[in-house]
């Protein structure tokens, strides 16, 4: 069992930490909320004053952050930075979703430390974080990747080794992009069967069946009532907000800039996501841009 500093108890954050302590790890976590620390610490997880003194002894260091500027700030500000406080040969696992220039930077940094890092962004929301069964998406050396696969594998189902420092990130950015255009075309479809006098159950049955088939038509329906247990059949409460998908969209536009590669449906969906955040829909769950095409 590892000695683990978790830092970052979120939505996300929380329930990762306590698989671990599950698990049977011994997990010091900080965060800058006290009530989102003494929840994981009611669950068995240690805590000290500050992340600085987390750090100390830890073999791993997760982090779980909302934004790039967190995680360069929480790892490389000058005196307060981690990167001052792990011990060589530690391995610092970032699960957070953030661009990939930040996290090949952060990377970089601490190499020059002896401390190696994996970018590890998550797919699978906070059901799959409490549930243990999330994907994670890893960017790092081969030999980085074998260090942390035993430790994720406690809080993830399919571990994937996407490729070298900030793949991880790239990976994240290419699939968010693929779901927010599905949902937006499964969207359109099933409003135009509407418009056009279809029950909504049936034609999502028969585009299940056909070519149409996809993830958001077949286990997420956007359309209310037509599957129970979906955020669509609860008024989009829960799930996965607009705004994070407008801001992993945000992230896949950057990256396709920097690689000059056209991702023109891609930056339609920004706009749409973008738009619909901004008429009140960001708490919201991302199938709630069913209603901008509703007549
Ligand atoms: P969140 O806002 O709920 O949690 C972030 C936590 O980080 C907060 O508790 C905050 O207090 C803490 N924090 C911020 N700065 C800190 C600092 N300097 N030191 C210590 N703690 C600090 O966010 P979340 O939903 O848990 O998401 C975390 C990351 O995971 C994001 O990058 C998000 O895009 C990604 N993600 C989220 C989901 C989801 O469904 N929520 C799914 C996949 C990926």
């Amino acid at each position: 069992m590892a000695n683990i500093a978790f830092i970052g108890l979120g939505n996300m954050g929380s329930p990762m930490a306590i698989n671990l302590v599950k698990a049977g790890h011994q997990v010091c976590v900080f965060d800058l909320s006290e009530s989102a620390v003494a929840q994981v610490v009611a669950q068995g997880a240690t805590t000290k004053a500050s992340a600085i003194e987390c750090v100390k002894n830890a073999q791993f260091i997760v982090s779980m952050l909302p934004a790039g500027k967190h995680v360069e700030g929480v790892y490389l500000t000058a005196e307060t930075g981690l990167i001052n406080h792990i011990e060589k040969g530690s391995v610092v696992i970032d699960s957070s979703t953030i661009d990939a220039a930040t996290s090949r930077k952060v990377a970089s940094a601490l190499a020059g430390q002896g401390i190696n890092f994996v970018d590890a962004p998550v797919s699978g929301g906070v059901g799959g974080a409490v549930a243990g069964t999330l994907s994670f998406m890893v960017g790092g050396s081969i030999d980085e990747f074998n260090q942390v696969e035993p430790i994720l594998k406690t809080m993830g189902k399919n571990i994937f080794h996407a490729g070298d420092h900030g793949a991880g990130q790239i990976a994240k950015a290419c699939n968010n992009m693929l779901l927010s255009v599905l949902m937006i075309g499964t969207s359109e479809a099933l409003q135009l069967g509407l418009a056009n006098g279809l029950d909504a159950k049936v034609l999502s049955n028969i585009m299940s069946e056909s070519s149409g088939s996809n993830w958001t038509l077949d286990v997420y329906n956007p359309c209310p009532d037509v599957m129970e247990n979906v955020p669509s059949s609860n008024d989009y409460k829960g799930g996965f907000m607009v705004d994070l998908m407008a801001k992993d969209l945000g992230l896949a536009m950057d990256t396709a800039v920097d690689s000059q590669s056209s991702t023109p449906m891609g930056a339609l969906a920004r706009n749409l996501y973008v738009m619909h955040a901004a008429s009140g829909n960001g708490g919201k769950d991302f199938s709630s841009i069913f209603n901008l095409f509703n007549k």
